[in-house]
This record gives structure tokens, sequence and C-alpha cells, in this order.
């Protein structure tokens, strides 16, 4: 079954590229920029953690704000992917929709 992917990444990724303040990475760069994103989202998410060193024990996982802040963080995430996609020259929708396919299909 083929899993279609109803957003354009590829628009929004050519819109950001357009966008005048907006330096396009290359491959490496994206991928380190990803990677960081990644370190932001996990980072807001272990603040929620009782007990830690790094923990912010105001924050609970279920206050609204913290899961705004972390789902921003993993937005932040799809967006650096499909940025590094970009760079790489593969359409970030076409890889997707293949991924989801296969995924799937494997649990088909
Ligand atoms: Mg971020």
């Amino acid at each position: 079954m083929e899993v279609i992917i109803d957003m354009n990444l590829s628009k929004l990724v050519a819109d950001l590229k357009a966008s005048p303040n907006f330096k396009m990475p290359n491959p490496e760069q994206a991928l380190l920029f990803l990677t960081s994103e990644v370190g932001e989202a996990a980072d807001a998410l272990s603040s929620t953690w009782n007990g830690y060193v790094r923990s912010e024990e105001h924050n609970a996982l279920c206050q609204p704000e913290v899961r705004l802040k972390v789902a921003a963080e993993l937005a932040d995430v799809v967006i650096m992917a499909s940025v590094a996609m970009a760079a790489l020259g593969v359409n970030p929708d076409e890889a997707l929709q293949k991924k989801f396919t296969e995924l799937v299909e494997r649990f088909s």
C-alpha cells in the first residue's frame, strides 16, 4: 500500500530558501543543524524529568507550554531534515513517502 504524504515539504523548503535572510546550508552544515535540533528537542523533553541536574521541576510534561515547546523543537527537526535532504538534492516528500510506504508494508 502506497502512503500519500499530503504535505509539500519541497515547496516549504523552496519558500525558506527564497527568504531573504535564510542562508541555505550545504549538506554537512544541514546535518549538523539537524543534530542540533534533535538536541534541542531532547533538552525540551528531558527538562521535564524530575530529579536530574538539568531538570526544571516546575515543568511537567502535562503542562501545555512544555508540550508546545517539545513540539516546536520536533518541528525544527522536521524542517532541518527537509533542508538537509534538499541540500543533498533529495526530494523530501518523495523520501518520506517511500519510507512511510516501506514501514506500512513492513507492519502490515
Ligand atoms: Mg530549535
